[in-house]
């Protein structure tokens, strides 16, 4: 029989493998598809200091990737070096290793691609009279013509491993791919000017952008001005970890996670700690399967993280990864916490404007003038929670309607929306919204971001009008809200405060593994915060004894599981609070206005006015706009005013 392998009864001796086939098995590591050399070659010019980048493609880059740079260049005698295994300019030794701020260190690029490809380097310095072409095959150097910096010519990509070239897909899927990897580049670097030609096509050009708009400019030449337009700015620059970038507004979000692009000190990474720290920071306002967008460059100290685990360095090493997903999340979070309505005001008197046209507050680098951060200030003009919550906490024990005293009381506070006191008895009886809605009418429109309410429609949408023209507000989506943020700032006041739980009259069982076992009763006090008994059953069986009062008793099972299962993997206290503020939002969601109820306009001002003091006001729970601007301008193309 012809077997492919070796026999195994026949021991064969140890020896060392040839060079070539050395480096072609580093090229599996390396290099995936045509998209894989770019990224490798762009990272060389950069590291190069080039301005200027050109990469011309053939066949989606199976049959040509040729990237031109103006950086430094290549003197002759170390051009047949940079093809070697393990030669690199750019570390010296460990120290070097462990500080490094280049793009490549590794030294195998230009090798593992030379032993799957054609290859050619044709480079010239400053201070050579000529430039230098070196065939990476034969090894021939001889002198040619161009300007100061480095082509690298790479032909026919897997030509000598034939069964690695059947994996590429079509030339079109990896056109895309090349060229998402040269976004990735020209995203974190606004300054450099790059080309992308394709079967001698014109296919993208983003000029070099300077000053302080620059990455904003970047971010809409390469991923639209649909993706500006729709995101606020982030901004966080203290502590050890710095994030700048933009985050997609939450009724952005798309069904693909396909644009989330992340940086560490300009190197694009994929890493869960930060993908999960800027989801995370959306879970209050984006639900469901979708995916938000968002470009976010975290900068720290390169002692801070190992980017030598991963051969493509896609993948790096955080050594205090909670510190980096603290520093994203709350990042973005405060990016997304300013009600957009508070960006109206500022645009006054100029009318007209649609809100989507408003241009985020450019951001460049980290150290050039900065202004305050969006929701700056907004935290002490929220209204103060009316209620206080009982200083000792609630006991778990409390009877079922005691214990749901706090969201009864919030909806009871916000009543008066839609069962108005009399006229006369309305200052006294319900101050919190009538001494702020005394100005003269026309004096409302002009002040309140979201003006002032004219109408009410079908008993689900409040009509206003403001300075710009038409608002419309889903009444019970704001109201939602409103309240459940209300519930939330009450609660996060009070971190030691415990959520009310109710014991199950059959408690629910649930095959669980070993590391849940352990962190049920690892954390058992964390639980016992959230409203939650659980206990070990038997040996692979746990029990959930007591659920948060409210909780339907069939997700009690569910619930135990995703807790345990994010405490195993994050720190308490964060965990405690997204499952609260997952819990709080169900009350919300059953104490806010229902659709089909009257409201006077004194109810609806009421309600705007909250609506503009809230911190995340302009989507409901699960994601959706709370409200949408009109401006006169889009009702005057509907009537076509004004042609
Ligand atoms: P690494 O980037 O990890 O050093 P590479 O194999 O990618 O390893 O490149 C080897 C060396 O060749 C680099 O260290 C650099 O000195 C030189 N080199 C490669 N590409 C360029 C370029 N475009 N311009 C100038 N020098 C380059
Ligand atoms: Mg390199």
């Amino acid at each position: 029989m012809n077997s492919p392998h070796p026999s195994p009864l026949k021991r064969r001796t140890i020896r060392e493998l040839p060079d070539e086939l050395i480096s072609q098995i580093a090229a599996g590591e390396v290099v995936e598809r045509p998209a894989s050399v770019v990224r490798e070659l762009v990272d060389n010019a950069l590291d190069a200091q080039a301005n200027e980048i050109t990469l011309r493609l053939l066949a989606g880059g199976v049959r040509l990737i040729l990237v031109e740079d103006d950086g430094t260049g290549i003197p002759p005698e170390e051009l047949s070096i940079a093809f070697k295994r393990h030669a690199t300019s750019k570390i010296r030794d460990l120290s070097e290793l462990e500080n490094v701020g280049t793009m490549g260190f590794r030294g195998e690029a230009l090798a593992a691609i030379n032993s799957i490809a054609e290859c050619s380097l044709l480079s010239r310095t400053d201070e050579q009279p000529n430039a230098w072409l070196l065939d990476g095959r034969s090894g021939e150097l001889r002198p040619a013509a161009r300007g100061r910096g480095t082509s690298v010519e790479v032909k026919e990509l897997f030509f000598s491993t034939p069964a690695r070239r059947k994996f590429l897909k079509s030339d079109a899927t990896e056109l895309a791919h090349c060229i998402e990897a040269v976004r990735r580049h020209a995203l974190a670097r606004p300054d450099v000017a790059f080309t992308i030609w394709h079967d001698g096509k014109l296919l993208e050009q983003w000029r070099a952008r300077q000053g302080s708009n620059a990455l904003a400019e970047r971010l809409g030449d390469v991923l639209g001005e649909e993706f500006l337009n729709h995101a606020v700015p982030v901004q966080q620059d203290f502590g050890p970890v710095q994030v700048i970038g933009y985050a997609g507004q939450p009724d952005h979000a798309r069904s693909r996670a396909d644009q989330q692009y992340t940086w560490v000190n300009g190197r694009f990474v994929r890493d869960k700690v930060i993908t999960h720290a800027a989801r995370s920071a959306y879970e209050d306002v984006l639900h469901g399967q979708k995916q938000p967008v968002y470009a976010l460059f975290l900068r720290t100290d390169p002692a801070r993280v190992d980017v030598n685990v991963h051969p493509t360095k896609i993948e790096v090493r955080f050594r205090d990864g909670r510190e980096v997903h603290q520093a994203v999340r709350r990042a973005v979070e405060s990016a997304l916490a300013a009600p957009r309505s508070a960006a109206l005001t500022a645009t006054l008197p100029e009318s007209g404007t649609p809100i989507a046209a408003e241009a985020p507050t450019p951001l460049t680098s980290f150290n050039s003038e900065r202004p305050p951060l969006p929701s700056a200030g907004l935290k002490t003009s929220l209204p103060a929670p009316s209620v206080p919550i009982p200083a000792g906490g609630m006991v778990r024990d409390l009877p079922k309607q005691q214990a749901l005293g706090l969201v009864g009381h919030e909806v009871r506070e916000l009543a008066p929306l839609w069962n108005p006191p009399p006229p006369e008895a309305s200052t006294e009886t319900s101050p919190h919204f009538a001494a702020k809605t005394t100005p003269t009418p026309d004096a409302e429109t002009e002040i309140w971001p979201l003006g002032k309410a004219v109408a009410q429609l079908h008993g689900i949408y409040i009509l206003a009008q403001n300075a710009h023209g038409l608002v419309v507000v889903d009444m019970h989506a704001a109201h939602e809200r409103i309240v459940y943020e209300k519930l939330k700032t009450q609660m996060d006041a009070s971190p030691g405060l415990r959520l009310p739980s109710q014991p199950l009259l059959i408690p629910a069982t649930f095959a669980a593994t070993a590391q849940e076992i352990a962190t049920a009763e690892g954390f058992g006090d964390t639980l016992e915060q959230l409203g939650l008994d659980i206990a070990a059953f038997s040996a692979k069986t746990l029990a959930v004894r007591a659920v948060p009062v409210g909780l339907h008793p069939g997700h009690a099972v569910d619930l135990a599981r995703g807790v345990l299962s994010d405490l195993g993997e994050h720190e308490a206290t964060q965990v405690i609070q997204t499952a609260r503020h997952q819990l709080l939002a169900t009350m919300a969601c059953h104490g806010a206005v229902r659709a089909n109820r009257q409201l006077s306009l004194e109810e609806m001002n009421a309600l705007l006015r909250q609506m503009e003091a809230t911190e995340r006001s302009d989507q409901c729970n699960h994601g959706r706009p709370t409200w949408r601007q009109l401006t006169l301008k889009e009702l005057d193309a509907l009537f076509l005013r004004g042609r």
